[in-house]
């Protein structure tokens, strides 16, 4: 079993690290709230007085922070300190550039380093099924992976420094225009006076077969488990969603990559977080495209 230090127990990183507890390993975390910390702590993980009590003596360091520019600045900080040699391991979702930058500074300081953002949700960190999508070399996913298996169900190596941010926000692109589409085709059965039952039957056994339709169906009534029946409560908030969105077109540009979907699909997640639905499930965009006037 590891000494692990855990940086950032919010939503996701809390019942992450609280996994690792179970599965036997020591755990020493660390955030910057007050009530993060106390509810870890009533999960066995030993709260540490700062990012540097934590992540002395640890052989892999995990972080589940906001965004790349917490990413950049808590890495500079804990380098200093963690012994030379350790795991870091960066679950938190970030632009690929920062990660990039991340792996960099983290080989500088003679570290072994991971990317390793996920899926799955709070109910996946709570459950311990996470997907990991892993970026780095093979000797740090092989030292990433029983830590990572104590919090997740598939552990995917994707490639090299950046390829696990790469693969979960080109993942997260296809979601997001497939579901805009997906709530389009419903709109228009509606307006056409073909059930919503009817659309479902076909193109879930069709061409028009996606996730965003058959595990998370916009509208009431196919899919019970999909957030449409319970008035939209996430799920998976729109915000984040358009968080996904934004960062898949910031890697768009950087590569020099047109992405005319997924550019649309961003401004429309954009306007409808800016209409107040930032913490109501992505998929409840439909009702934002229903009242929508046509183009054109
Ligand atoms: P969150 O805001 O609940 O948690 C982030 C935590 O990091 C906060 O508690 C914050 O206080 C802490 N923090 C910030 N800077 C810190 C520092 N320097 N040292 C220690 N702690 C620090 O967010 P979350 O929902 O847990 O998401 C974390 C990451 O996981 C994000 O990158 C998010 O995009 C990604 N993610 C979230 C979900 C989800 O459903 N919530 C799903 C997949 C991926």
């Amino acid at each position: 079993m590891a000494n692990i230090a855990f940086l950032g127990l919010g939503n996701m990183g809390g019942p992450m690290a609280a996994n690792l507890v179970k599965a036997g390993h020591w755990v020493a975390g660390y955030d910057l709230v007050e009530a993060q910390k106390q509810t870890a702590a009533e999960t066995g993980v030993s709260i540490m007085g700062s990012a540097h009590e934590a992540v002395a003596g640890a052989e892999i360091v995990v972080t589940m922070l906001p965004a790349g520019r917490h990413v950049i600045s808590a890495w500079a900080d804990l380098l200093t300190a963690a012994p030379k040699g350790a795991l870091i391991v960066d679950c938190s979702t970030i632009d690929v550039d920062s990660a990039k930058r991340a792996h960099e500074a983290g080989a500088a300081a003679g570290m072994l380093t991971l990317d390793a953002p996920v899926s799955g949700g709070v109910g996946g960190a709570s459950g311990g099924t996470l997907t990991f999508m892993c970026g780095g070399s093979n000797e740090a996913f092989d030292k990433a992976k029983p830590a990572l298996e104590a919090m997740g169900k598939r552990i995917v190596h994707c490639g090299g420094a950046g390829a696990g941010q790469a693969a979960k926000i080109c993942n997260n692109m296809v979601l997001g225009a497939t579901m805009i589409a997906t709530c389009e085709a419903f709109a228009l059965a509606e307006k056409l006076g073909l059930s919503a039952q009817a659309l479902f039957d076909v193109a879930s056994t069709s061409s028009g077969q996606s996730w965003s339709l058959t595990s998370y169906c916009p509208v009431p009534g196919p899919v019970p488990a999909s957030p449409a029946n319970r008035g939209y409560k996430p799920g998976f908030a729109a915000s984040l969603m358009l968080k996904d969105m934004r960062l898949s077109q910031e890697a768009a540009a950087s590569a020099g990559v047109a992405t005319p979907l997924g550019a649309e699909a961003t401004q429309l997640y954009a306007l409808f977080v800016a209409a107040g639905h930032g913490g109501d499930d992505f998929s409840g965009v439909i009702n934002f495209l229903r009242g929508a006037q046509p183009f054109g």
